[in-house]
């Protein structure tokens, strides 16, 4: 039987246990220590920036950044709307609420002219600016900010690069996080790299990495004993989970070259299926890390079983995640991905094939009802035709033929 393909599982090939049998013998488990700042030190050389903070996840980055930004009750943020809620959430706890812009079609990130119309009409409407803008890298591939950065810098208005898909993705040749004020990186267990769960800030120099690294340490003042004059956070990276980021980082590069063969053999394979599109870069300036490859489905596709799509109720979260998830009363909600995309991901779940819908824009979330939004449809056409496909470290070439075969297999010409 053919192991199940699953779409970017974490995969230990570096030293990783070498780094954390050292903090088990040093006694070094808390949240500090020589793992966390030699991880600190090979994403500096790694992304080529001179200051960042590893942390507990990708979310408390974004929290931090919001924070270290000024953001507070009653602020706006715009932020991307197609992208994973970690991106949008932060604003929320901070008391302020997010304004979401729509992506144009080439990158499916943020639409600069369509941020620059919500800028417009939100000091129009609110008599004030935004605090924050928060472009996301959607699956690898970078935005476009040249023009992002054009807009944010005509308004004075900082960048908050969410890079947590795009860790080693470049723009011009610059690595994302740089760009911004601040570079957002997640390494959760199905990220490009992990440490099981955690993230880090790039920050623009010394002081600000000063004034995160103190927010993430619960803001303890100078005294010999706890003394506290602001709000903290308990955001720091534990020193062993930083040994598994430091055996990742040794296999980075590794890491980068399959996620891009993977995402060539697919546009090789795919080339010539009739009805399916590959995403693809739109030129040489967009380097992807091609963290998980996305084909879309034309409408008229017919794919086998889509007659019953959406028939059963679903019982467990996208993808078996851990925790806990509301069933819901339903099978439909008033945005989900077309019959035939359904039918595919049933298709090739059966056949032991991972393969998720995209992102639901953030403006279509029930939580996000109330929510200002800058819309030109795009976000929302994509998520009803697109379905991630896997691209992960353990899947091989033989893996994406079988993936490729199956696809044709479930079209019903
Ligand atoms: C994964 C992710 C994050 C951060 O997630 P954590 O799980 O908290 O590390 C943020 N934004 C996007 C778009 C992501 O995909």
């Amino acid at each position: 039987m053919r192991k199940r393909i699953y779409l970017c599982l974490a995969h230990m090939s570096g030293n990783e246990m070498k780094f954390i049998q050292e903090a088990f013998d040093s006694n070094w488990v808390a949240p500090l220590g020589p793992n966390v700042n030699g991880f600190e030190e090979e994403l500096r050389a790694f992304v080529g920036a001179s200051e960042v903070v590893a942390l507990a996840s990708g979310t408390s980055a974004v929290h931090l950044a919001l924070l270290d930004c000024g953001v507070g009750p009653g602020d706006e943020v715009l932020v991307q709307s197609f992208t994973f809620c970690a991106s949008s959430h932060p604003v929320t706890y901070l008391g302020a609420a997010p304004v979401f812009v729509d992506s144009e079609k080439d990158t499916w990130n943020m639409d600069p002219a369509l941020l620059e119309e919500a800028i417009k009409d939100r000091i129009v409407k609110t008599g004030r600016k935004p605090k924050a803008i928060i472009p996301v890298a959607l699956y690898g591939m970078p935005y476009r900010i040249d023009k992002i950065m054009e807009v944010a810098d005509k308004y004075g208005i900082p960048i908050i690069e969410d890079a947590a898909e795009g860790f080693g993705s470049r723009f011009d040749g610059k690595v994302l996080g740089t760009f911004g004020r601040f570079g957002v990186l997640s390494f959760n267990g199905n990220k490009m790299i992990t440490t099981s769960g955690g993230g880090a800030l790039i920050c623009p120099g010394k002081a600000t990495r000063d004034r995160i690294m103190w927010l993430a340490t619960q803001a303890r003042e100078a005294y010999p004993y706890y003394q506290h004059e602001a709000i903290g956070y308990n955001y720091r990276l534990s020193n062993v989970c930083a040994g598994i980021g430091r055996g990742q980082m040794t296999v980075i590069e590794d890491h980068l070259a399959h996620h891009r063969h993977v995402q060539k053999l697919y546009e090789e394979l795919l080339a010539d299926v009739e009805g399916i599109s590959v995403h693809k870069a739109p030129d040489a300036r967009f380097d992807s890390n091609f963290w998980l490859c996305v084909m879309t489905l034309d409408e008229g596709l017919k794919i086998a079983g889509q007659e019953n799509a959406y028939a059963e109720k679903i019982t467990t979260a996208v993808g078996g995640a851990a925790g806990v998830v509301h069933v819901s009363g339903g099978v439909h909600t008033d945005c989900e991905p077309n019959q035939n995309v359904e039918a595919m991901r049933v298709f090739l779940d059966a056949a032991g094939i991972e393969a998720r819908p995209l992102w639901k824009p953030m403006h279509k979330q029930p939580v996000y009802k109330d929510s200002p939004a800058y819309l030109n449809g795009v976000s929302e056409g994509l998520f009803k035709v697109g379905m991630c496909l896997p691209a992960g470290p353990l899947v091989t070439d033989d893996d994406v033929r079988y993936i490729v075969e199956k696809i044709k297999e479930a079209i019903v010409r």
